[in-house]
């Protein structure tokens, strides 16, 4: 596996300065002419997990978008942007996603074209870990080649997304909730993610990162946005999470998804990567407000059967509502993968409000992406914020005390 990551630092989102950035980063990986050839189909595979305007460091910031497709229309390549977000993989609901995104006028300005296949296609991997066949976005199927263009964001299952994390857009609309209730651990789930590479393959021929402004604390939705400076991009997925990992000042082997990649030869043992560009300690944040993988039962297992619920609380973060806010509009219930949200009227008889029953939740944190009024907040347990201060990492005080305020139904 090629190991090199180029890293470009970037001032802020003015298009020539991100222009610039962009292609210093092709140029230390030999150029785009190295990945994309003329008459070739390019989907810009972006992250458009919600419906959030570029501000909120939630979706990959549409200069970056711009910049990486105008250089592959140089070469004579047709550009077409493409993700399926956290909602149903239609035009009614990703068009709104284009608009707020800034992908519509970045389209219209420059000729790109927003995906309008919303056909799935079936892929069979025979060499897969755990996901042998599983649905795919047709137009990820019909591409000659793919750049992932991801966001880095903290990630309150995962512990960080970035490339590899991605490509689970790659699976259609809420299909990717039925994947968390099929792949609940986050060593499975991982392994998943690398399925999703593997069978994709070489189509795949960049990964660009946008951690221009990442995302800390709560993520991947519900965080608050971070200047870091820097465009990374990378061949190698696992590689450009590792560069991501340490510009939030993350060791890389605290990441389930990173430590999934060391066993599939994604990444050897000591995770080096062979970085190009801008020296990196340059770029470091030091005070990043990280957030920790969430593994949904760590010690439950390991106590009596009655002391289970207590300890499964007190280990891991949760999703919380606010029930005097929530809209009862049934998003996340509907949506569960393991059906541990019920909608239950108020104590004073009002309309039906969601409600957690966490002996099911597996803490996937779908209903914290789904929720559209940003109402699913995350709460950690006394002795996950102990542990978590141990292992040098931070809980984001400020959305805590936030969620604080919101009413946990237990
Ligand atoms: S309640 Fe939320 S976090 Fe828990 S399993 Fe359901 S969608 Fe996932
Ligand atoms: S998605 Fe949000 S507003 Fe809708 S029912 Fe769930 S918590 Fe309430």
């Amino acid at each position: 596996m090629d190991n090199r990551v180029a890293l470009v630092k970037c001032a802020n989102y003015e298009q020539s300065n991100v222009d610039d950035a962009v292609r210093s980063a092709f140029d230390l990986l030999g150029g785009v002419q190295n990945f994309v050839k003329k008459g070739q189909t390019v989907v810009l595979k972006v992250n458009l997990v919600s419906r959030a305007t570029p501000d909120k460091a939630t979706t990959t910031h549409p200069s970056v978008v711009e910049a990486v497709g105008k250089l592959v229309q140089s070469l004579g390549a047709r550009v077409v942007i493409a993700d399926s977000g956290g909602c149903a993989y239609t035009e009614a609901a990703m068009s709104g996603i284009y608009k707020s995104s800034g992908m519509t006028d970045v389209a219209i300005r420059n000729g790109f074209e927003l995906n309008s296949d919303y056909g799935v296609a079936l892929a069979e991997y025979q060499d897969a870990s755990v996901g042998k066949k599983f649905e795919v976005l047709s137009v990820l199927e019909n591409a000659d080649v793919i750049i992932n263009l991801c966001k880095l964001k903290t990630h309150s299952f995962t512990g960080l997304t970035n490339a590899v994390k991605n490509m689970f857009g790659a699976i259609p609309g809420l299909t990717k909730v039925e994947m968390h209730g099929k792949y609940r651990t986050l060593a499975v789930f991982g392994n998943f993610l690398y399925d999703i590479l593997g069978y994709l393959g070489d189509k795949i021929a960049l990964n660009i990162s946008d951690a221009i402004m990442a995302m800390e604390g709560p993520g991947p939705t519900s965080g608050t946005p971070r200047f870091v400076g820097a465009i990374i991009a990378s061949t190698n997925p696992a590689a450009c999470d590792v560069v991501g990992a340490r510009l939030m000042s993350l060791d890389p082997r605290a990441l389930p998804n990173i430590n999934t990649g060391i066993e599939r030869g994604w990444l050897d043992n000591d995770c080096s990567v062979d970085i190009l560009g801008a020296n990196i300690n340059d770029l470091i944040v030091k005070d990043f407000v990280t957030v920790m993988p969430n593994e949904f039962k760590p010690f439950s297992d390991k106590v009596p059967r009655w002391l289970q619920p207590a300890v499964h609380r007190m280990t891991t973060r949760r999703p919380v509502v606010n029930r005097r806010k929530c809209k009862g509009c049934k998003k996340c219930f509907e949506h569960c993968p393991v059906k541990a949200i019920t909608m239950v009227p108020t104590k004073k008889g009002g309309m039906p409000k969601a409600k957690f029953d966490y002996s099911k939740c597996i803490r996937c944190f779908c209903c914290q992406e789904l929720c559209p009024f940003q109402l699913v907040k995350v709460r950690s347990g006394i002795v996950y914020k102990i542990l978590h201060r141990k292992d040098g990492t931070k809980v984001n005080k400020q959305k805590e005390t936030s969620s604080k305020n919101s009413v946990s139904n237990e």
